[in-house]
């Protein structure tokens, strides 16, 4: 548990919430802020600020979980699709620094967000950011 973390909190029980899915590793609840109806978060019981931190069995967990609840979700609200969103560092837009993911349910037309303006890499570049990425890299 870290102090001061919202989420920590939640999962010990002291701020309460709407839960929909709980194992030993991961707690799922609704969204207190909703985007759209049924927007919840997938979280780690255990408190990481940040993905990359978060060990690969429990990274797997997380990820084991996200389709199921998607599925359950999006049906609860009848919408067709959902995003899954990870926001990593206060410059992507995390509030919260415990690891969590978002589950959006989507529906055609709903005016929440779209695709991002796609930009061009110069000459050479991308094979110079892949060969960096490559570099240091340690799996
Ligand atoms: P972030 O911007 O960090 O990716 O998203 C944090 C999310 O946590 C926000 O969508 C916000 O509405 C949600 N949130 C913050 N505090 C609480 C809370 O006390 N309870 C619940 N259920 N959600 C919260
Ligand atoms: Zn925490």
């Amino acid at each position: 548990m870290s102090d001061q973390c919202i989420f920590c909190e939640i999962v010990h029980g002291n701020i309460p919430c709407a839960k929909i899915f709980e194992d030993d590793q991961v707690l799922a609840f609704l969204d207190i802020g909703p985007i759209s109806p049924g927007h919840c978060l997938v979280i780690p019981k255990k408190h990481y600020a940040r993905l990359e931190q978060c060990p690969a069995d429990l990274a797997a967990a997380l990820a084991a979980r996200l389709g199921p609840i998607a599925q359950a979700v999006i049906a609860a609200v009848n919408a067709p699709g959902y995003n899954i969103l990870n926001n990593n560092h206060p410059c992507a837009g995390q509030l919260v620094e415990h690891v969590h993911f978002h589950i959006i349910p989507r529906n055609p037309d709903d005016g929440l967000f779209g695709h991002w303006p796609a930009g061009k890499y110069p000459p050479g570049k991308m094979e110079q950011i892949q060969q960096k990425i490559t570099d240091s890299l340690a799996l």
